[in-house]
């Protein structure tokens, strides 16, 4: 396993990037794969470390040590089948997990991590260049079809391991272009879209079909398919955006900012006229976490002429503190690629009105600072400061707050499905109320992240051949909750 001592002599390194003046001039990414050698090298740090806590630290159970060792040997072909064999997508995930696996890596207890995100994109990007990645056609056809809705992470995955077993699957999908938030969410800067291409063009090779432009509850009602198809599952996401409702929120000049990165990717792509436009303006991005930071590099990238971010919690500490003890997710100050491009971070800070000059457009955001602690019950609780109202003059807002729940129109009354306490929709192994309907990814758990997607995709699979299939039993283990909310 590595080279022995290699994590005593050999430090993290992390491929080149480009620097902040010339990336913010584009939208391509911006940051290299590693050369084979540097994998090599960085595969050197993992230390044979007895329980790899990576391993459970990725909801996907990626066998990282394996694939690392596998690098090491310079057997790269066999670390992409490691890789592969747990992982639909490694391409997305090397470029844009948060890494859970490099937080609980036992090496971060006192150390840097190994830079494992960096090593599977280099597996990703190296078995696309040798022609190893492969459409997964089945050894025998199963004669029975599936329907899935919905071609983000979990869809996606969730048809390439049921076509692997043998089932014909339809894809349809809203949008003209698949890959949800991959491709309409997630900007071009941090996921490229020739790369979401390059995998469809796989699946589509494994003779996965696509519909494109379905809107099904709208365009096609869910009963048909559910008549045509042995099984139908949801993979709608999570598209309802949560509103800040205070006054002057109907004021020209405030959006959500899924409709600011929608629209920017698909003017990119050629596909809308119009985008909401940074260029001179000041820009104040509500919302503290990642879709806010995807706000900041997009607007930085138009021209904007100042780009403020406010955020709800205190800042986070440097360092774990004693009560966020690793392996756990480290609470700590997380600072992006987009970040560094420029925006000042405001924290412990709540929004209390827009304000307008001439009653029409917005001119500016009033705001109140907040101090967070325990009330009586030992609840953290966020009381205002008096006297620190403050004015931030702005043009332009962003409502980056997160999303509350799966659009469901032309579901819930069409064909009665029950939804859980936060109006996702309620499954047992999957299987929603409705009999042969089942759901994945944000849809089921929430607004989450694409590892997490790629592996409900996954084990929602295994419960739809499951349920097609008396003789194979199946144990999926669920976890109740959302540690990564954006
Ligand atoms: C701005 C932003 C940035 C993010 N950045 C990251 C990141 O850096 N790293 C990370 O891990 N995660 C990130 N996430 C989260 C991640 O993208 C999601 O958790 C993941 O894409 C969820 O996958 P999904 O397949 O469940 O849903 P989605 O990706 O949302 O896909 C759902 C698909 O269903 C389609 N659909 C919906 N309703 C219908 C219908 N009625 N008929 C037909 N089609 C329908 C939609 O058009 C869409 O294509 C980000 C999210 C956002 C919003």
């Amino acid at each position: 396993m590595g080279k022995e001592k290699g994590f005593i002599k050999i430090e993290r390194s992390h491929p080149e990037k480009q620097a902040v003046d010339q990336r913010i001039k584009h939208y391509r990414e911006f940051e290299k794969v590693f050369t084979n050698d540097n994998a090599e090298k960085q595969s050197e740090r993992c230390m044979d470390c007895g329980v790899a806590f990576c391993h459970h630290g990725c909801p996907l159970e990626n066998k990282i040590p394996d694939f690392n060792n596998a690098v090491y040997e310079k057997n790269w072909k066999r670390a992409f089948e490691i890789l592969d064999s747990t992982n639909n997508f490694p391409e997305f995930t090397g470029r844009i997990c948060p890494a859970p696996c490099e937080a609980s890596c036992v090496l971060s207890i006192n150390n840097d991590a190994v830079n494992i995100e960096q090593i599977e994109k280099s597996i990703a990007e190296k078995a696309f260049k040798e022609n190893w990645v492969k459409p997964k056609l089945p050894e025998k056809e199963l004669n029975k079809k599936i329907a899935i809705v919905g071609s983000g992470p979990a869809g996606l995955a969730c048809a390439e391991q049921l076509r692997s077993k043998g089932y014909a699957v339809d894809i349809y999908e809203k949008e003209s272009k698949p890959g949800g938030l991959l491709r309409y969410g997630i900007p071009n800067f941090k996921l490229e879209k020739q790369l979401i291409d390059r995998r469809i063009d796989v699946l589509k090779a494994a003779e996965i079909q696509f519909f494109m432009n379905r809107c099904i509850g709208k365009d096609i009602h869910p009963k048909s398919l559910l008549k045509d198809y042995e099984a139908l599952v949801l993979c709608i996401g999570s598209e309802v955006p949560r509103d800040l409702k205070v006054e002057g929120r109907h004021l020209k000049g405030i959006h959500f900012a899924m409709d600011f990165l929608t629209r920017t990717t698909k003017k990119l792509e050629g596909l809308e006229s119009e985008w909401i436009d940074c260029n001179n303006k000041n820009v104040l991005v509500i919302g503290g976490g990642d879709t806010g930071s995807d706000c900041i590099g997009t607007a930085n990238r138009m021209g904007a002429k100042n780009v403020i971010q406010l955020e709800l919690l205190s800042k986070p500490p440097y360092e774990r503190t004693a009560d966020n003890p690793w392996p756990d997710w480290p609470m700590i100050l997380k600072t992006t690629s987009s970040h560094e491009e420029g925006s000042d971070r405001k924290w412990a800070v709540a929004t209390k009105r827009f304000i307008s000059d001439d009653g029409v457009h917005l001119s500016g955001a009033e705001t109140i600072k907040l101090e967070w602690r325990k009330d009586k019950n030992g609840i953290f609780k966020a009381y205002e400061v008096e006297g620190t109202q403050a004015i931030i003059d702005c043009d332009i807002v962003f409502l980056a707050i997160g999303f509350v729940h799966p659009l469901l129109e032309g579901f819930l009354s069409e064909i009665g499905l029950a939804l859980d306490k936060q109006k996702n929709i309620k499954t047992t192994q999957y299987q929603s109320s409705v009999a042969g309907l089942f759901t994945a990814g944000d849809a089921h758990t929430g607004q989450s992240l694409v590892v997490n997607a790629i592996a409900e995709g996954r084990k929602c699979a295994n419960a739809v051949h499951a349920y097609l299939n008396e003789d194979v039993s199946v144990d999926i283990v669920y976890n109740e909750g959302n540690p990564f909310a954006l």
